[in-house]
């Protein structure tokens, strides 16, 4: 008898739904998949039956591959599964060779019959393997209260029999949607609004605005460090740094303080604004949630958003900073933003900012005050950086 073969069964999430270009999904998804297994060993990668295989992995390195695949956007689990013939006497075979070291006191079996010729239906799989494994193991059946789970997939060229199945984030493949462009800071918000959208499929490049060398560098590297941990999800991506020390200058030249912020923030929109229209990204991203601080009361909000054509979308304006938190903390970005660094909006607040901006306010300021050579200089000294998974390996 051959040894064992394991293959890891993944199913997607909303693609299924996708009727007209379910398949343009599925290419994206599986080019996903093989760069998010690069260095990692297996015979290759199927499309079969609206799921995906990648067949005969090293099953000692489970571990390794399992933190990889709770990375890919779009996959609502992923299962390691043994491969069987279509056969019940196999998949006997391969539930043995499954539990064999296991200490087993309730289980369950969940079949699944996608080759609706095999002779068994659903409810006959559940009972011969059911009995099979009392027999074998003396461990009781409970279908709510269980210790092990034994998953079988019933295919119409081979089966499946596996019991460790991970969660994935679910949402599209990453990169299978339209162009956006994420405003970056190293705070908690903006990563995570970031993943949000790339949860979505949303293909994301950055801006980072900086007021280097008025601080120190800081917020560009927990920046850069950020993405290095975003771009375990989309795989691919660009940042671009804005130097916006002269225009906040001249900002605080000549508008009154309690503005600052939102001339600020309104300089940034513009500014990107200019990049997304060069690189095609039809939208905006940030991580504002209302009334968090003081430049996101929606009358901020909306001082601010009058200064952008594209519309800004803002994945947390409802989230509350706590659930914000703790998915910082799942993604991986929490230990990174948290470390100390100097904002360039913060640094130069002052002690009362406006919390209820009035357009008329905002309007006669910005007739007061022209800033188009400053955004042309700070266009021109754009830095832009390469993120790439595969500089990982
Ligand atoms: P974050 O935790 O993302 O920094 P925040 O709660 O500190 O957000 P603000 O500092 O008011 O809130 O920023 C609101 C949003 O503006 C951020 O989520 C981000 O999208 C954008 N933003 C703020 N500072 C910068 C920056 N230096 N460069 C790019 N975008 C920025
Ligand atoms: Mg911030």
């Amino acid at each position: 008898m051959n040894p064992p073969s394991y293959s890891i069964l993944l199913h997607y999430s909303e693609i299924a739904l996708k009727l007209k270009n379910r398949s343009h999904f599925e290419k994206i998804f599986i080019q996903n998949i093989k760069l998010h297994m690069l260095g990692l060993e297996y015979s290759r990668i199927e499309l079969y039956a609206a799921r995906v295989f990648i067949h005969d992995i090293k099953q000692d390195l489970w571990d390794e591959y399992k933190k990889r695949l709770t990375q890919i956007i779009g996959m609502q689990h992923a299962t390691l599964v043994l491969k069987t013939a279509t056969d019940i006497d196999e998949i006997k075979n391969a539930t043995k060779i499954l539990i064999k070291d296991k200490k087993i006191d309730s289980f369950r079996i969940s079949a699944k019959r996608n080759d609706k010729s095999f002779k068994y239906d659903t409810n006959d799989i559940n009972k011969h393997i059911g009995s099979f494994v009392q027999k074998m193991t003396n461990a009781k059946v409970s279908l709510k209260f269980y210790s092990l789970n034994i998953i079988i997939e019933i295919l119409k060229n081979y089966s499946f029999v596996g019991f460790e199945r991970i969660k994935g984030y679910s949402g599209l493949p990453a990169g299978s949607q339209e162009k956006a462009l994420s405003l970056i800071s190293s705070g908690i918000d903006s990563p995570v609004a970031s993943f949000e959208l790339i949860k979505r499929g949303v293909k994301l490049d950055y801006v980072h605005f900086h007021s280097y060398p008025a601080i120190s560098n800081q917020s560009i590297e927990n920046v850069k460090e950020i993405l290095h941990i975003l771009k375990l999800y989309q795989l691919k991506s660009k940042l671009y740094l804005v130097p916006i020390l002269p225009i906040q200058q001249k900002i605080m030249e000549i508008i009154p303080d309690k503005f600052w912020v939102i001339f600020f923030r309104r300089v940034m929109l513009q500014i990107s604004n200019i990049i997304a229209n060069k690189i095609n990204a039809v939208a905006l991203v940030t991580g504002d949630s209302v009334g968090q601080v003081a430049s996101q009361t929606l009358s901020n909000i909306r001082a601010i958003s009058d200064a952008s054509l594209l519309p800004i979308l803002r994945p947390l304006s409802g989230s509350n900073k706590e659930d914000i938190i703790n998915k910082a903390k799942k993604i991986g970005t929490y230990d990174t933003s948290v470390l100390p660094y100097q904002d360039c909006c913060s640094f130069f607040v002052p002690k009362h900012p406006e919390t209820k901006a009035k357009m008329k306010d905002i309007l006669f300021y910005e007739s007061k005050i022209n800033l188009d050579n400053l955004i042309d200089e700070a266009i021109s000294n754009i830095e832009k950086i390469n993120i790439n998974i595969k500089d990982n390996i």
